[in-house]
């Protein structure tokens, strides 16, 4: 690994201006936030990260989860991943994104992992962690191997010429599902970016993967409260039934009213190159009738434009048949 300082941030305004030397907060970036570190700490042993500054924001206090006075949820940017997925506001209320949490890692990873931390994870496609690959988001312009390559993991929904790598956040997914707001301290002051709005899309930059400008530090997350009978869940379809990313997963939430669908929203992970959300497929639910039929329609609407590759064309039917039985599982 290569060598680099490490420093404890006092507060939020040094963390900030401790941040904001680098020349980006995207990929090669030179001072890097630590939360958890399971992400950071194992692409810079890659050598994929290679910060010369690595701040540690664990000192914060940046790990309180609440309810706020207008009803959303906060939730701190360092709170970890284990503490949110059994808090009893999560479970309660917001039980795609417990259950979202509890389907990714491991449980010493969870006890580590923090929520900025991720957000911000990255893709797990083997050429962008592998030096000896050429890579666009790694090493922008080298070209894209996985294209031509093994691409099975990998998406068919927001890519590019450039990039078709997945995002393989499970909790940015049922978050998605939930009106997320990120809410950033950066150099110019506290910003509020909706979690839709958030990740942008590879185009032919995929090394800059969010809105993220240099100093930027999340502080928190709120969550919308849900309505009254709202029923969500997380689906995660997977190679294996632990400590695996997701082939196709849905964060799924509804609320019926006299045998129709009174509202629905719903996201997919592990098939974008951002956690896939598509308000229009969730308009065509309304006033519905719960059915196989409605679920399936809504499911084309969001999978309109899916670009296939070599090896994940089996995503758009897993991903039809991942809407439908994760909205039969809570109206059923
Ligand atoms: C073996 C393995 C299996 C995994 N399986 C899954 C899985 O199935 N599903 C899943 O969703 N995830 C999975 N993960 C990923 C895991 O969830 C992430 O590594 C973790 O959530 C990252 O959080 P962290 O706090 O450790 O982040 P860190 O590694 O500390 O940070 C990650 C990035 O976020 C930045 N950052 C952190 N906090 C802030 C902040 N407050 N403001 C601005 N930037 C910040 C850091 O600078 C860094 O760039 C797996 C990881 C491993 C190693
Ligand atoms: S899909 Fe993206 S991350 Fe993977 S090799 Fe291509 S450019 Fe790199």
């Amino acid at each position: 690994m290569q060598s680099f300082d490490l420093v404890r941030a006092p507060d939020q305004r040094t963390a900030v201006a401790e941040g904001a030397a680098s020349h980006t907060a995207q990929q090669g970036a030179s001072v890097r936030f630590l939360a958890g570190g399971t992400t950071l700490v194992d692409l810079m042993k890659l050598g994929v990260e290679r910060p010369g500054r690595v701040v540690d924001i664990n000192r914060l206090g940046l790990d309180d989860i609440h309810k706020q006075a207008n009803g959303d949820l906060f939730i701190g940017a360092t709170a970890r991943n284990s503490d949110l997925a059994h808090h009893p506001l999560v479970r309660g209320s917001y039980s795609a994104l417990s259950q979202a949490i509890l389907a990714g890692a491991s449980t010493q990873l969870r006890n580590a992992a923090t929520t900025a931390g991720n957000l911000l994870q990255r893709t797990r496609c083997m050429y962008f962690r592998d030096l000896a690959s050429a890579c666009n988001k790694r090493a922008p312009g080298s070209g894209c191997p996985a294209i031509a390559g093994t691409n099975r993991m990998l998406a068919i929904l927001g890519t590019s010429e450039a990039c078709i790598a997945t995002n393989p956040s499970d909790m940015a997914v049922a978050m998605m599902v939930y009106d997320s707001v990120v809410h950033i301290q950066g150099v110019a002051g506290d910003r509020q970016i909706p979690l839709m709005d958030f990740y942008v899309l590879p185009g032919e930059r995929p090394d800059i993967e969010n809105v993220l400008e240099p100093g930027d530090l999340v502080t928190h997350v709120t969550l919308s409260s849900p309505s009254t009978g709202e029923r969500s869940t997380y689906l995660k379809l997977r190679d294996r039934a632990s400590y695996e990313f997701a082939l196709v997963s849905a964060a799924v939430a509804i609320t019926l009213a006299n045998g129709a669908i009174a509202s629905a929203r719903f996201a997919l992970g592990g098939i974008g190159t951002r956690p896939w959300r598509v308000t229009e497929a969730e308009r065509a639910l309304v006033g519905q009738a719960p059915s196989d039929k409605a679920f399936r329609n809504a499911a084309e609407i969001c999978l309109r434009g899916a670009r296939p590759q070599g090896q994940n064309g089996f995503k758009i039917e897993l991903a039809r048949r991942c809407i439908v039985h994760a909205f039969k599982q809570i109206t059923q």
